[in-house]
């Protein structure tokens, strides 16, 4: 069993560089495996290892001078998440595709508590819920009534937003992600554009709400970045399956093992090994059977 631990922050770092230095050597002494960004506005990670290692990780983060005072996310993994760990530097903690001397974390939206959003939804029918995600992580999960951009990756959000700003025109905005860190972003975008009345943001993300609301606003499931691949919230199914359109809310990797697409597959489908992507896999497979995956691959099985 390992933990998982999952945090961002946004903070002014002088020298990137060192900071990498410094993780790279706290999680190699600690055994701790991952992914870690640092960049001149701030850090954002997710370690796994053993229950030890993360308090000690989490001791030696609140003794720095920077990184004290994180909210820590943590969740629990049978097998490894992780087959490795990268610490790097990079121009933004989580690509927008803005440079942050642009799109700055000090100019957020307005940061709302999971109950302040609860109740922001309940009594502001006014109110626009903008998912601040990418769609395949909406089509298994979301909040009830959401604008979900159709974007494949984040740095398309500001193009979403250049052109839809009549959907948020006049209107309180209520944005969200998986935990917060996008949103910090998206929401100064989003209010860099001057439509909105109000820009929030949920501080934790769907994460915490899930946590204070598990019946809710959010319906389905928590698409997530690590091996777990989802977090379950409620029963709702709210994806189809891919080959035959049944309700389904599993991703399953692409049968050709040289392709990396995810794909929503109901359970009948994958006993038949139909989990692939094209016909340009399928033909990869019958050319090369040595290159189908054994298994379909969900990776980690995951408690939380
Ligand atoms: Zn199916
Ligand atoms: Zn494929």
């Amino acid at each position: 069993m390992k933990t998982i631990l999952l945090y961002y922050k946004y903070i002014d770092v002088q020298y990137p560089l060192q900071q990498v230095k410094w993780q790279k050597n706290l999680c190699l002494s600690l055994g701790l495996k991952g992914r870690i960004i640092l960049a001149t506005e701030g850090i954002n990670g997710t370690v796994a290892g053993l229950q030890e290692a993360c308090d000690a990780y989490i001791r030696e983060m609140n003794n720095h001078p920077l990184f004290g005072g994180i909210d820590f996310k943590v969740s629990h993994c049978i097998g490894d998440p992780f087959p490795r760990l990268r610490v790097v530097e990079k121009e933004e903690i989580t690509r927008l595709g803005k440079s942050p001397k642009e799109i700055s974390y000090k100019d957020t939206g307005i940061h709302v508590t999971p109950a302040q959003a609860h109740d922001l939804i309940t009594q502001n029918k006014e109110l626009v819920i903008l998912d601040a995600r990418n769609n395949y992580e909406a089509a298994i999960g979301k909040f009830v009534n959401a604008v979900v951009p159709d974007i494949e990756t984040f740095r398309q959000f500001p193009d979403y937003i250049d052109n839809h700003q009549d959907l948020f025109k006049d209107k309180d905005v209520l944005m969200y992600c998986t935990g917060g860190i996008r949103c910090e972003r998206a929401s100064a975008y989003v209010k860099s554009k001057g439509v909105a009345k109000n820009v929030y943001q949920i501080t934790g993300g769907i994460d915490r709400y899930a946590q204070a609301f598990p019946d809710g606003y959010f319906r389905g499931k928590n698409y997530v970045f690590d091996g777990r691949i989802a977090v379950p919230v409620t029963n709702d199914i709210l994806g189809q399956c891919g080959l035959c359109s049944v309700a389904a809310d599993d991703y399953y990797n692409c049968l050709y093992a040289g392709c990396n697409k995810q794909l929503i597959i109901c359970s009948g489908c994958v006993e038949k090994n139909r989990a692939i992507c094209s016909e340009t896999c399928q033909q990869k497979i019958l050319d090369n059977p040595a290159m189908m995956r054994t298994t379909p691959h969900k990776t980690a099985q995951c408690l939380i």
